[in-house]
């Protein structure tokens, strides 16, 4: 008989590990908690009939470039990549803006007397992206593939973003560049910070950040349906509370968040572990506003008109102030906002003159407050007459997030804090990061390595050490 697997919860890491073990022979049954499979990439038409929305995922550098998914073929399974014109736009009061288009001689170029210093950062490790994703998203604690590519990118990476944006002498460049850097929800002057800006960017110019037609959905979607075509097995609607709930497998895998992991693995957990999963940190958190918006928003600038992302934080003092301020629980008054116009490449997803737009800001964990209004005063800073505009509307507070989706706590929608010592050490210092200390038993969520994103990284890293387990565990019986 083929050995068993059963893995809780059916976010893309979640999926990405039962399609990683069912291709290896053994059993697989998801269990998702929620009604619907996506966990980060569920999509549905939240505001207006005909509109489509991304709950939470929405742009896919990190999904398109990803190492795993691109093995498996998911185009098969109905996945496809739509680009829009102009990847993202990031504009400044007084009319300025700064684009990052897929190709990195345009963005350069674009950027003024910053282009040569671009190139000089970014020539290089866009160039050899693929080698530094294939050693960076796996654990820290390997020997690199690729030293010399993932060398550079470590020295660099290792830099506050907020001192490696001086590389570039426009406000225009910094902010570009800071506005990328702040996806890590992490203060820029802190140690470690340049690094998933630098990640980020080279990924943009190496494939683009590219939405999926028909929603985020479409990503699961189609993990879910390799699954199945490998006779894996899906039910929805079972939250796990304790592994005893469960009948018994050769293998669990948890796509939680580590304390979720310690509650579910009770006192099978060693004592060691448990410390280090219950003293996981969390990050700030994001408020999330969804809008349908009829002729689309009013933005000033007509790059911001074609971009599929636009960043709305000015410039890199200002998003670097209120990266300082959300982190150290205070809100500030105008939170670093990203908007998403999927529509743009995927004209699907409107109702005729009625586009989705998505939205998030940046707000401390477990905040209370409405940041909806903040969140629109942020867009219409830069696109006068929005409000008018909107003819449907659907926000989230932090504390609707987290029952949304538990992995979320207090809103933090990366699942964990990116300190630096959690990004290299997640969720804890250990040779194999993903084993939960309880026989069988791994953690496969966004807070292993290589972290947070779209990217099914964290699963199929879990699933190699699941597999080595069974492997050791036949020859013990040997
Ligand atoms: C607003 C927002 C915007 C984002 N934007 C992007 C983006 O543009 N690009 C990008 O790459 N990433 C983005 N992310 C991050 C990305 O969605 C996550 O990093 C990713 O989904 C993590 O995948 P995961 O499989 O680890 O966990 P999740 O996607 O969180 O899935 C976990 C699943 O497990 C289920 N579950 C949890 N506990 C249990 C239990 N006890 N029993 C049963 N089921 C359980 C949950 O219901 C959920 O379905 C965004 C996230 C949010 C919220």
């Amino acid at each position: 008989m083929a050995d068993d697997a059963i893995v809780v919860g059916s976010g893309p890491n979640g999926l990405a590990a039962a399609v990683a073990l069912a291709q290896e022979g053994v059993s697989v049954t998801v269990l998702e908690g929620a009604d619907t499979i996506g966990g980060g990439t569920r999509s549905s038409e939240l505001t207006v009939p005909g509109v489509l929305h991304d709950h939470c995922a929405a742009i896919h550098p990190m999904a398109v470039g990803s190492p795993f998914l691109r093995t498996l073929g998911l185009e098969r399974h109905g996945l496809e990549w739509l680009w829009a014109e102009i990847e993202l736009a990031h504009p400044l009061d007084g009319g300025g803006v700064a684009v990052l288009h897929r190709s990195l001689e345009r963005t350069a170029a674009g950027l003024g007397p910053d282009a040569a210093a671009w190139r000089r950062v970014f020539g290089p490790l866009t160039q050899r992206f693929d080698e530094i994703a294939d050693d960076l998203m796996r654990p820290l604690l390997h020997r690199p593939a690729h030293p010399w590519a993932t060398a550079r990118f470590g020295a660099l990476a290792a830099l506050p973003a907020a001192l490696l944006a001086r590389s570039w002498a426009t406000p225009e460049a910094r902010a570009l560049f800071a506005g990328v850097a702040a996806h890590a929800l992490r203060p820029l002057h802190t140690l470690g910070s340049a690094a998933l800006g630098l990640m980020l960017v080279a990924a943009g110019h190496r494939r683009g950040w590219p939405v999926a037609r028909g929603g985020s959905r479409a990503i699961t979607d189609a993990l879910a349906a390799r699954l199945l075509e490998l006779g894996g097995t899906i039910e929805t609607g079972t939250w796990v509370g304790s592994l005893a709930e469960l009948p018994p497998s050769a293998l669990v895998l948890l796509d939680v968040a580590p304390r979720a992991a310690a509650a579910i693995c009770g006192d099978r957990m060693p004592p060691g572990v448990r410390r280090g999963y219950t003293r996981w940190r969390h990050g700030p958190g994001a408020f999330k506003v969804d809008l349908a918006v009829r002729d689309g928003i009013p933005w000033l600038n007509d790059a911001c008109r074609r971009a599929a992302t636009v960043h709305l934080g000015g410039t890199v003092e200002e998003v670097s102030r209120s990266e300082r301020l959300t982190a150290a629980g205070r809100m500030p008054d105008r939170p670093f906002v990203l908007v998403a116009q999927q529509y743009l490449a995927d004209p699907s997803r409107s109702a005729g003159d009625i586009h989705p737009v998505w939205a998030y800001a940046h707000v401390p964990n477990g905040w209370q407050g409405d940041a909806t209004e903040a969140v629109l005063d942020q867009i219409e800073r830069f696109a006068p007459g929005t409000r008018r505009r909107i003819v449907g509307r659907v926000s989230r507070r932090v504390d609707e997030m987290a029952a949304y989706n538990p992995n979320y706590v207090g809103g933090d929608i990366l699942t964990g804090a990116n300190t630096a010592w959690q990004l290299a050490f997640r969720p804890r210092p250990a040779l194999d990061p993903y084993r939960t200390g309880v026989p069988g038993v791994f953690l496969c969520s966004a807070a292993t390595p290589p972290g947070a994103g779209v990217h099914g990284m964290c699963g199929a890293g879990a699933a190699r050490s699941a597999l080595q387990h069974l492997r050791s565990a036949r020859t013990g019986r040997g």
